[in-house]
């Protein structure tokens, strides 16, 4: 820290100023289809760690499993998910860590609902949880 990280065509760029509160690994179905691979990553921060240095993001929103709603930001030109926020969590920001030019550090602290990953997916070092 201090780290940056940018969208994948660059129109968007921000910077963290401080360590995260924890980043976990999520397998659950939104996650994998967010990410179009086989599991998502999140990197929780409060809002005033997160610094727009260049751009502005599109939203869209979604109902959550647990009745809530995930408010989703991405660059309008590339469509890169940058981060998520809960609807009445405003203070809290649900990076995406692989969006940070160095993800060195990106080492997970859990991984969440173990129990829908994909088969094949194994990562015996990680704490893991069945679900959330
Ligand atoms: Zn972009
Ligand atoms: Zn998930």
């Amino acid at each position: 820290m201090p780290a940056t990280g940018q969208c994948e065509c660059g129109s968007f760029i921000y910077t963290l100023d401080s360590e995260p509160k924890t980043i976990v690994i999520c397998h659950c179905k939104h996650c994998q289809r967010q990410s179009g691979s086989a599991f998502g990553m999140s990197m929780v921060l409060t809002a005033n760690q997160f610094n727009i240095l260049k751009g502005t993001l599109s939203s869209f929103s979604r109902a959550t499993d647990a009745g809530g709603t995930m408010l989703c930001y991405f660059c309008p030109d590339c469509g890169t998910r940058i981060y998520h926020q809960k609807e009445g969590e405003e203070g809290i920001v649900i990076l995406k860590p692989g969006t940070l030019d160095d993800a060195d550090a990106n080492c997970p602290d859990r991984q969440l609902w173990t129990s829908v990953k994909q088969d094949w997916i194994s990562l015996p070092d990680v704490e893991a949880l069945e679900k959330q």
